[in-house]
């Protein structure tokens, strides 16, 4: 009967025993298979399945002892499926996916023990942990959600220096979520965790809300400052064609000037240069200009500049780091020349010592953000900051 991709069994002849370990799953090709389970010594029928089913997969999916029998009521062909090919799969899928998999497999086992009367049936350990995980971050989310609600989100505004003059250019959004039970959560966690599902559009709504309302703050507040706010645009946001209509929409109801708001865009992401191509020129018809954002990580790419126009290059922390290695100070000397070439302005991020500071501004790199400049604050006291 056994061939690798095939097998043939006549009538009668038995595919697995209840109690079995589990070692392959089948597809039905041909002929019908009997599923049976044992209750007071006795077979009781659980079902007929015939070409195009699956059995056998249960098993082999949770690592649990087969719960039934299979047994060939006519001749039948069946393709197996190694485990190996479900649990690359399996592995492979969203953790939360998993857990409600695994969830109802669990179930679906309980039921049928109750059913035989033959007591519980132990669920693999490793399951356990996985979905203890995946149920975390399901709260998580729920969590966030909530968060929005509760107005627990806020953003930090993070100076951005003009380094020739050494003045204040404009600030950075960076989003930051106290949650009341677990402190503060940081934005690389949570925004992954809204970027995995669509919550990541009412989170970006929300930040982008708060932007506007720093915005209009500190046009009111300090009416002789000329800042902008940049702030960060998620993957998924970036292939909504409606995006850039709603950011405007939102400065409209702000009553603040496009110009004043700079979309970042990080390289860490795929570029797909049809959406975002089409972001830039949304955004340059409307006057707000676009960031790359955390350049030179990533899936650095020369053609992310060759094809998109982004007004800015921001370089990734990683390289400011090290500017005292001459390898990496070659690197950010030939990407600030290129940028120059290419009419970006360059903002070097992460920029903590002076020394840094300074080979910046000898390098000709136009703008430093960075501990040294100074940290995220509340728009409270970076308004203030402006009053002094
Ligand atoms: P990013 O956009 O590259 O932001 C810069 C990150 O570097 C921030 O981390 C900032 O706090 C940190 N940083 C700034 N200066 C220094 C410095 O001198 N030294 C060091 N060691 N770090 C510095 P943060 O706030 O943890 O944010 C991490 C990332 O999360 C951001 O990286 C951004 O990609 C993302 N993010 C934050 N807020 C939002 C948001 O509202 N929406 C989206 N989509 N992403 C966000
Ligand atoms: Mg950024
Ligand atoms: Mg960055």
């Amino acid at each position: 009967m056994a061939s690798t991709y095939r097998i043939e069994l006549k009538s009668g002849d038995i595919l697995f025993r209840e109690g079995d370990a589990p070692t392959t799953a089948f597809l039905v090709e041909s002929g019908v298979l009997r599923i049976t389970t044992e209750r007071d010594g006795e077979p009781v029928l659980l079902g007929d399945l015939s070409a195009g089913a699956l059995v056998g997969e249960m098993a082999v999916l949770d690592d649990s002892h087969r719960t039934a029998t299979a047994t060939a009521l006519s001749g039948c062909v069946l393709t197996p499926i190694d485990r190996a090919q479900f649990a690359e799969r399996l592995h492979a899928a969203d953790p939360v996916v998993r857990a409600l998999l695994l969830s109802q497999l669990s179930r679906y086992r309980t039921a049928l023990a109750t059913f035989t009367g033959n007591g519980s049936v132990p669920v693999s350990p490793t399951a356990g942990v996985e979905s203890a995980h995946a149920l975390d971050k399901i709260r998580l989310e729920s969590q966030l959600r909530n968060a929005m609600e509760n107005r627990e989100l806020e953003i930090r505004l993070q100076p951005i220096q003009h380094i020739a003059s050494g003045n204040l250019a404009g600030y950075e959004a960076l989003t930051r979520w106290t949650h009341p039970e677990r402190g503060v959560v940081s934005p690389a966690d949570f925004i992954a965790l809204a970027e995995e599902t669509s919550l990541i559009v009412p989170v970006g709504e929300y930040v982008l809300g708060e932007v506007c309302t720093a915005l209009r703050r500190i046009a009111d507040e300090a009416p002789h400052e000329r800042l902008f706010i940049a702030f960060n645009v998620s993957g998924r946001q970036v292939g909504d064609a409606e995006y850039v209509a709603r950011v405007l929409a939102q400065l409209r109801a702000h009553a603040i000037a496009p110009a004043q708001l700079k979309l970042e865009i990080t390289e860490s992401l795929v570029l797909d240069y049809g959406k975002i191509g089409t972001l830039i020129e949304r955004a340059h018809a409307a006057g707000m200009q676009v960031a790359l954002d955390d350049f030179g990580t990533g899936y650095s790419n020369l053609g992310h500049l060759h094809k998109l126009a982004f007004d800015t290059i921001k370089i990734d922390q990683g390289f400011i780091r090290q500017l005292d290695d001459p390898r990496c100070l070659a690197i950010v000397r030939a990407v600030i020349n290129m940028a120059a070439a290419l009419g970006c302005t360059v903002v070097a991020e992460g920029v903590e010592t002076p020394a840094q500071l300074a080979q910046l501004k000898m390098l000709g790199c136009q703008f430093a953000q960075g501990w040294l400049v100074g940290k995220p604050a509340t728009v409270d006291d970076a308004i203030a900051a402006l009053m002094r």
